[in-house]
């Protein structure tokens, strides 16, 4: 039992760790407001069951087999400590089981520990950057395990039918010697080590990294509740500040995530620029912008834009959403990196020529390619459908069919939006175009951080949509989906918007379409960003690809894990430098055992398709086809 002297040193150590808590909270209170308290109950269940299943962690099996281990003994431990201190008398058989699931945890927990001490030296190319911390606190648990075990063994050696309950406390006991005399003192050793180990590591918590304790399920609860790919929005009329150069102008989840980043390198070890030697690591933002919150400490101006995060660093990124949805600490890497664009580009003018230009296209013309706004519908003239404007009753339409910028402009495009076309009139659908009175989405302006122009485009369209009282859209183009869906419900545009993939595997599924033959090849399909990290669409693309007959093959980076084509972020409109995104995945593509005798690559995704196109040429494998699945599903028809 405690004495008043150990009671002391619980109550001593609980302050220490409310303090070093009390300092982080004071850093994350310089940020700005943020409402994270709106889908609260949904959050916290949500967070409990990301908590308890591991299921982020588990991605990496082996390291989050031990880590769910280690997470789940702390909780048992945590428990019997609870029952220990209660004034009842246990049943032994309850004390028995008590005593193998703590010992067996324990042992699990131990090997675990040393697994992740040696993978930090051994995967040396997982880019750890290893620091001191990390190593003190890995023995630091060692040495309270360890200290744990030797206090069983003790107690095995007196009461020796209790062994064939703690089987590991069992090893452990070869290592006390025979005589007993010893055995009071050893005792005694061993559980104020272990005690006082158990006591100064809670202490440590607040000013170490293994403050993520507390802090990921507190990132996990408090998420942004915005939808997926939508950013904070501006009231443009009456704001003179944009975006965030300044701790105080980021948010304090934005500040309580950089306290929370274990340094896992999950993020970066999935971020297309990094792999392709840009400038842009996305564990070295959050690292480097938890450098400028402490620098607040002395100086609450301190740039967030510095020699550490530069524009070239802020402009490599495609959006792809890798990081954020790889990362076990729900740490919300482009909120942060989005508000620091729109800095750059509203309150700097920062911005390249070749986006300058785009802003440009996109303001006079409505399209990223700058061709006369008027000629936006010209591709669907020769075609079976009608334009909204040229219907009596817009409403009896089924749904508007969106074909984006590119299915309007990109003539290899337009071949994939014109067998859409052909596709819905064979299903007998009721649907129509906007024809020139569509517009960009937005997207690119407002993921290059231009949200004046973005705000303009969007209402534009909005209005346009809302006086012919739409209510369903299909797009083939995941951006589009994205900012129609996500983004428009902001600004007063409400709309039901369904991507091809789901819209035409339902057609087959509800027998409007009929697949009428087999065909031959195996294909592989590249993820598209938008369709999948940021839509969940993950399966759609794949059963239609299957439904035609082609055999699908997968290889490592696909789904959550897939790797952009480059093309994300207003980047399809703007020069990359080699190596290039594209070109290293068809690469990856090719050189994969998957890739040997494939005979295609399927995409969702206008932006995908240019972008395999150009990877296969690079490798001069023209022979390689690369698909949209509605030209796919067209052929099976
Ligand atoms: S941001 Fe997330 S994924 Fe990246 S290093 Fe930190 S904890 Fe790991
Ligand atoms: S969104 Fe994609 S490109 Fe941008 S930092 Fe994250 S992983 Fe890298």
């Amino acid at each position: 039992m405690l004495n008043s002297l150990d009671l002391l040193f619980i109550s001593l150590t609980f302050l220490v760790f409310i303090i070093g808590f009390f300092i982080k909270a004071k850093r994350w209170k310089r940020g700005q407001e943020s409402d994270r308290f709106k889908n609260f109950y949904e959050s916290f269940f949500s967070a409990l069951e990301r908590i308890f299943s591991h299921g982020d962690l588990l991605r990496e099996k082996k390291m989050g087999f031990f880590h769910l281990f280690l997470f789940y003994l702390f909780i048992v431990a945590l428990i019997l400590i609870l029952i220990f201190h209660l004034p009842i008398k246990t049943p032994s058989v309850i004390a028995n089981i008590q005593s193998i699931v703590l010992d067996l945890c324990a042992l699990i927990a131990l090997i675990g520990i040393i697994y992740f001490y040696y993978r930090r030296i051994s995967e040396k190319n997982r880019g750890f950057d290893n620091k001191r911390e990390d190593f003190i606190l890995l023995v630091w648990l060692l040495l309270i395990f360890v200290t744990g075990f030797l206090m069983e063994a003790v107690r095995l050696k007196v009461f020796k039918e209790k062994a064939v309950f703690a089987p590991a406390g069992l090893f452990f006991s070869i290592f006390i010697p025979s005589d007993q005399d010893f055995y009071p003192a050893l005792s005694q050793i061993f559980w104020r080590l272990h005690f006082f180990l158990v006591l100064s590591f809670i202490a440590f918590i607040p000013y170490s990294k293994a403050i993520h304790i507390f802090l990921i399920p507190l990132s996990y609860i408090f998420k942004n509740p915005l939808p997926k790919g939508a950013y904070k929005l501006y009231d443009l009329d009456n704001s003179e500040e944009f975006g965030a150069n300044k701790v105080s102008e980021l948010n304090w989840k934005d500040l309580m995530d950089l306290d929370t980043c274990v340094r896992c390198g999950r993020c970066q070890e999935n971020c297309p620029a990094h792999l392709t030697e840009k400038p842009l690591s996305p564990k070295k933002v959050i690292q480097d912008l938890k450098t400028v919150l402490y620098r607040s400490d002395k100086d609450l101006q301190s740039p967030l834009v510095n020699e550490d995060i530069t524009e070239e660093v802020i402009f490599s990124c495609t959006t792809c959403r890798a990081c954020v949805e790889n990362c076990p600490a729900g740490i919300e890497h482009l909120d942060k990196m989005m508000e620091i664009k729109r800095y750059l580009v509203l309150m700097e003018g920062s911005i390249s020529p070749e986006a300058q230009l785009l802003f440009k296209n996109l303001e006079r013309n409505g399209n990223p390619w700058g061709m006369p706004a008027s000629t936006r519908g010209e591709w669907a003239k020769e075609l079976d459908v009608k334009f909204l404007v040229e219907i009596d009753d817009p409403k009896s339409i089924d749904f508007l069919f969106w074909p984006g910028c590119a299915g309007a402009f990109d003539d290899r495009y337009s071949k994939v939006v014109k067998k859409l076309i052909d596709i819905f009139n064979k299903a007998n659908l009721k649907f129509a175009l906007l024809g020139e009175e569509e517009t960009c989405c937005g997207d690119p302006a407002r993921k290059l951080g231009n949200e004046y122009l973005y705000d303009m485009l969007a209402r534009q369209n909005i209005e346009t949509m809302n006086n012919y009282s739409i209510k369903r859209i299909v797009t083939s183009c995941p951006h589009c989906l994205n900012t129609l869906k996500q983004d428009y419900s902001q600004l007063g545009g409400n709309y039901e918007v369904i991507s091809h993939s789901e819209f035409l595997l339902n057609l087959v599924k509800d027998g409007r379409l009929n697949i009428t033959k087999n065909i031959e090849g195996k294909f592989v399909y590249h993820d598209s960003c938008y369709l999948a990290r940021y839509n969940d669409i993950y399966n759609e693309p794949r059963e239609i690809i299957k439904k035609s007959g082609l055999k699908i093959t997968e290889f490592e980076r696909r789904g959550i894990k897939g790797f952009c084509c480059g093309g994300g972020g207003g980047n399809m409109f703007l020069e990359e430098h080699s190596p290039r995104m594209n070109d290293t995945r068809v690469k990856q593509i090719l050189d994969s055992s998957e890739g040997k005798d494939l005979t295609g690559i399927a995409t969702a995704c206008p932006f995908c398709l240019t972008m395999m196109i150009d990877g296969t040429k690079t490798y001069n494998r023209e022979d390689i086809a690369v698909k949209d699945i509605a030209e796919i599903i067209y052929e099976a028809l």
